[in-house]
């Protein structure tokens, strides 16, 4: 049997103390195969290492690129180690969209957060535009570009792949879609030394997720929406029988 598969949750804004009500139906049977996180704002890290069963782990939405220091407003990589977190979502489309982060940025975070044994989940991804024009793959392997001078020796690295049009639309892309950039990110990454997995995130629901991974190359899911509610349980029960 191969490395498991990942399933991210990522709560965005979008959660309040509430939401940890939902947690205490996810039970431990519906994620027996799979590493499992659900990344929260940084304020309930804490909140979610207490409250979150022992197979849901831990994750940020974000880190710093600074290592510590007088940088007001900002968390660093070792603060979130410190608090429980264990993996972190880096580069995601709302980040690069509203926050204008760019790859070098990225790198930097990526860098950090591995130094400090953090689990590192890179999102990449193109808009509608890109897809429409043609330019996809390029949009998308520039994003990888990020990686190439962190990589090295570094093995607790994943790559999300969310295509922007996908994400909190209901729409997904076809399955040949999905398939054709999977496999050029794994060839790409064998490239520069990524071994890691790489998993679908955009829309992904109980009523695709079984569709989905007929595509052998998808090694796990990241969700927005659908992991605040029992939703994420279901997907996580059909991702352990596709191991
Ligand atoms: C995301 O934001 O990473 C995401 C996949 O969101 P959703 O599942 O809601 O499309």
């Amino acid at each position: 049997m191969g490395r498991k598969k990942l399933l991210g949750g990522n709560w965005k804004m979008c959660a309040s103390l509430r939401t940890f009500d939902t947690v205490k139906g996810f039970k431990h049977n519906f994620f027996l195969n799979n590493d499992t996180f659900i990344a929260v704002p940084y304020v309930y890290i804490q909140t979610a290492k207490q409250r979150f069963p022992a197979h849901i782990k831990v994750g940020a939405q974000d880190c710093s690129m600074f290592n510590g220091g007088a940088y007001t407003g900002e968390v660093c990589a070792s603060m979130l180690k410190e608090m429980g977190a264990e993996y972190v979502i880096l580069g995601h489309s709302e980040r690069r969209m509203f926050l204008g982060e760019e790859s070098q940025v990225i790198a930097s975070k990526i860098r950090n957060a591995c130094d400090e044994g953090l689990n590192v989940v890179l999102c990449v991804g193109e808009c509608l535009d890109d897809r429409e024009s043609g330019k996809y793959l390029d949009v998308i392997k520039q994003q990888m570009h990020s990686l190439e001078r962190v990589i090295q020796g570094r093995t607790n690295i994943d790559i999300a792949y969310e295509p922007v049009w996908a994400i909190g639309t209901n729409k997904t892309p076809t399955n040949s879609q999905i398939k054709e950039v999977i496999c050029k990110i794994k060839a790409w990454g064998k490239e520069i030394g990524f071994e890691g997995r790489v998993v679908y995130g955009g829309s992904v629901s109980m009523l695709n997720c079984q569709t989905i991974l007929e595509v052998e190359e998808v090694d796990g899911f990241l969700i927005g929406g659908a992991s605040q509610n029992m939703d994420f349980c279901m997907i996580s029960s059909e991702l352990s029988s596709a191991q």
